[in-house]
């Protein structure tokens, strides 16, 4: 195959994408804003399912580099009311579906799996022009420029590729996260250590929530949910100190082993307003361009977003290598999948949020995970 694939975004779509690419033996070039793999930290402990993926680490060839991540005990799950009662709490028995992994790890076991060369650091896209037939000129903050046959946009939820396709433009979803860490937990913080325990903390009440994961390391990552209007969010200056008491403040009377996950932080608090695409996102066929992962399908946080940006990447890397001759046909066959695909995770996100934190929360979350109301996400 002759055609220049030029992949904007080293995410895990991006490079579950040239990785499934390479496995079948067509090269592709990865152009990526940030200066090196590790200008920026990767996040936290992501599950990865059995039904998605998985399925795309099996594709890029990588299932057991993958196995070699997982956390052990990292699937336990449990509930709290916001007096610290435990509501809910299933056991690791091995047999879950959904293993934890940092996703630091996943995307260097990605990068690892490409040829060097493939990743281009520094190369921030400003600029795409149409030239026909489905070819692109791409220019770079850099100054360079690439002419492609086949452009992917894999470049997240604020994608410069989207603007080729559609006018969709992420909104605000009206709520805040606001990460922590506890380092060291097990000796410096050990009653909210016992509280998270080794997997994951749902502490949820309408329109907010306190979610914790343990990381290895005796890390204690936590993710506060707040309802806040858009307006807060224009005005608020996020590194003042009156903005954590504010968080803080929103859970007064909540136990003390809870609270102390935003209190007792050894990092600086990192606000992140959420945005989403609007629901079942999708555009009509153009010649030589498609998007993968969140610049295709943005969605507030619903624990499939990794996952999706995994299979994407995979599923059309396939669709490729089954039309290499065919750019059109895999594209065509690539969104003829995607698309309902996307509609389904929007259906489940909004239960999922209403289960978190509509006004049946907590019980709503405990009736999901015992089965009573059944949703994937
Ligand atoms: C708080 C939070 C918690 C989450 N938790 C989970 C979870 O538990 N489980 C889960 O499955 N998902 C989770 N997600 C969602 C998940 O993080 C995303 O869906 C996933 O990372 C999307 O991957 P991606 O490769 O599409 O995009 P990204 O990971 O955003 O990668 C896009 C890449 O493109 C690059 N880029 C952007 N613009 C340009 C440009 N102009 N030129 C060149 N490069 C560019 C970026 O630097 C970046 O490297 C969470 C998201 C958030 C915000």
């Amino acid at each position: 195959m002759t055609k220049n694939i030029t992949i904007i975004g080293a995410g895990l779509a991006g490079l579950t994408l040239a990785r499934v690419l390479h496995v079948h033996g067509i090269a592709s070039t990865v152009y990526e804003g940030d200066p090196s793999a590790d200008a920026r930290l990767q996040g936290g402990m992501l599950d990865i399912h059995d039904y998605n993926g998985q399925l795309a680490m099996k594709d890029a060839g990588l299932y057991e580099a993958f196995t070699q991540l997982i956390h052990p005990g990292g699937e336990v799950t449990r509930v709290y009311n916001k007096s610290g009662e435990v509501l809910f709490q299933d056991v690791e028995d091995g047999t879950g579906n959904r293993p934890e992994v940092l996703r630091g790890e996943l995307r260097r076991i990605l990068l690892e799996s490409l040829p060097t060369e493939t990743v281009k650091w520094g190369h921030k896209v400003t600029n795409i022009r149409s030239l026909g037939n489905g070819q692109h000129a791409v220019t770079f903050a850099n100054g360079a420029s690439v002419t492609s046959h086949l452009l992917v946009g894999a470049d997240g939820a604020w994608s410069k590729v989207r603007s080729l396709l559609s006018d969709a433009k992420p909104v605000y979803t009206g709520n805040v996260y606001v990460e922590t860490w506890l380092h060291d937990a097990d000796n410096r913080h050990p009653a909210s250590a016992l509280a998270v325990g080794g997997g994951s903390m749902f502490a949820v009440a309408p329109g907010k929530g306190i979610l914790a994961h343990r990381e290895p390391g005796s890390v204690l990552h936590t993710y506060v949910c707040l309802s806040r209007s858009e307006a807060w969010v224009s005005n608020t200056d996020f590194k003042s100190p009156a903005v954590i008491a504010e968080v803080i403040a929103e859970f007064e009377g909540w136990a003390p082993e809870l609270l102390a996950l935003i209190t007792d932080s050894d990092a600086p608090a990192t606000f992140r307003p959420v945005y989403s695409l609007p629901y079942e996102h999708r555009w009509s066929r153009i010649p030589g361009v498609t998007l993968v992962g969140d610049a295709s399908h943005l969605l507030a946080p619903n624990g499939e977003g990794a996952n999706l940006a995994l299979f994407d990447g995979a599923e059309l890397g396939k669709a490729i290598a089954t039309h290499p001759d065919d750019i059109e046909s895999a594209l065509a066959y690539y969104e003829k999948q995607l698309f309902p695909r996307c509609a389904f995770v929007s259906a489940e996100t909004k239960v999922l949020l209403e289960t978190l934190f509509g006004s049946a929360a907590p019980h709503s979350l405990v009736d999901m995970l015992m089965g009573i109301q059944p949703v994937r996400g």
